[in-house]
């Protein structure tokens, strides 16, 4: 059995920022990846996805992204990107590591992996993401659906549903811009909790971060952000949204009542039938191997500080990059730096005064 200082969870790009500062903090400690290769969850988006800002707004601390090709960078250059930055730095990544459970053992805590492996450590800090828990809600009737369905997780390109009769379901970006390219091979019907948020053409991921900076300072000052309504659910206009607009495609109606055998029913009676179902409605933090620990609360998150980024219950363990609960733009590229510098912070004062 290892025995280290802290124990990363996840070699996406939040566990990689992590290891960035704990790089020069003087501790031990490694970085387990469920994952074969780098990248994390971007390794499963879908072929056509683009960033919606540019490189130097989706960069990690330290190295920024080269300038990609087109102005957004694509999955690739992403992809490239985290896999040429944990070899710069070196980082200890060990993969693949599926971590099944944390228990405490003393004044430290066992972190164990699926195929035996032990480690023994003073801190863990949690960033799996949440690529790994996609969220799909119950319908009535369901069950009874024979049509196709896929989740938004492991959706990669629209070719499979040409000629058919697509619901894609959710109002976020994810929504958007599947609707965006399988509407132009398939028959495509929208369909969002509420009417959908769309930004300004003119405003792209740059005018997001700066409002999660500003609710950020607000946090730290304690006091009200200043910033307008609307946040990173909103959907940005990148050219194929704007193109399938153009095209009268992206519109949508409320959900239905029911599903049928072959498609859906609405509080009017009224029917539809569809070949596949596209469920873009998002996903849950993974933090299954926590759940030992008793630290996952009823909404599936865990209770942090006013940090946003420790256990209240279990002081040891550290979260990172999962989102509003746990920061402000926490799981996007460039906002993560702030509160990976924070955890790395905690961290080290926690080690220096031997709390493990
Ligand atoms: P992940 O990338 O999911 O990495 C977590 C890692 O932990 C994975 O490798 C996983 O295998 C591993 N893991 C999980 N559980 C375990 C376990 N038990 N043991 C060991 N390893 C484990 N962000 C932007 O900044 N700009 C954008 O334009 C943008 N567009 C997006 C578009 C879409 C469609 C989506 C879904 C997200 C987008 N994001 C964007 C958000 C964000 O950048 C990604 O969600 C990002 O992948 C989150 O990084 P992460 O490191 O927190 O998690």
């Amino acid at each position: 059995m290892d025995s280290i200082d802290v124990v990363v969870i996840g070699g996406g790009q939040a566990g990689l920022a992590a290891g960035y500062f704990l790089r020069r903090s003087g501790l031990s400690y490694v970085i387990l990846d469920a994952e074969t290769s780098p990248g994390g969850a971007w390794q499963h988006a879908w072929e056509s996805l683009h960033l919606f800002s540019p490189a130097g707004w989706s960069s990690i601390p330290g190295w920024p992204m080269p300038a990609t090709r087109e102005p957004y960078p694509s999955q690739a250059e992403v992809l490239d990107y985290l896999a040429c930055y944990e070899h710069k730095y070196a980082l200890p990544v060990i993969r693949p590591v599926q971590v099944e459970r944390i228990s405490r053992s003393g004044k430290r805590l066992l972190v164990e992996a699926d195929d035996g492996r032990q480690w023994h450590t003073r801190a863990v800090i949690s960033a799996t993401g949440t690529w790994r828990r996609p969220y799909t809600p119950g319908y009535e009737g369901l069950d009874a659906f024979g049509g196709v369905q896929l989740h938004s997780a492991h959706y990669s390109h629209p070719e499979p549903f040409a000629g058919t009769r697509v619901a894609i379901i959710g109002g976020g970006n994810s929504g958007a811009q599947i609707l965006a390219e399988v509407s132009k091979v398939a028959e495509t019907t929208w369909i969002t909790q509420r009417e959908p948020a769309f930004l300004a053409d003119d405003v792209d991921g740059r005018v997001l971060f700066a409002r999660a900076t500003e609710k950020w300072r607000a946090q730290q000052e304690g006091r009200e952000p200043n910033v307008p309504e609307g946040g990173f659910g909103d959907i940005v206009m990148v050219p194929p949204v704007v193109d399938a607009r153009r095209r009268g495609v992206l519109v949508s109606m409320t959900p239905p009542v029911r599903f049928t055998a072959t498609g859906m029913q609405w509080a009017d009676g009224s029917e539809r039938n569809f070949d596949a179902v596209i469920w873009c409605t998002g996903f849950r933090p993974a933090l299954s191997h926590l759940e030992g620990l008793g630290l996952v609360n009823a909404q599936g998150r865990i209770d942090v500080d006013d940090t946003k980024v420790r256990s209240i219950a279990e002081p040891s363990v550290w979260l990172l990059g999962y989102g509003d609960w746990n920061g402000a733009a926490s799981a996007t590229l460039i906002g993560v730096t702030r509160y990976a510098r924070e955890v790395v912070r905690q961290v080290t004062a926690c080690c220096a005064a031997a709390c493990g």
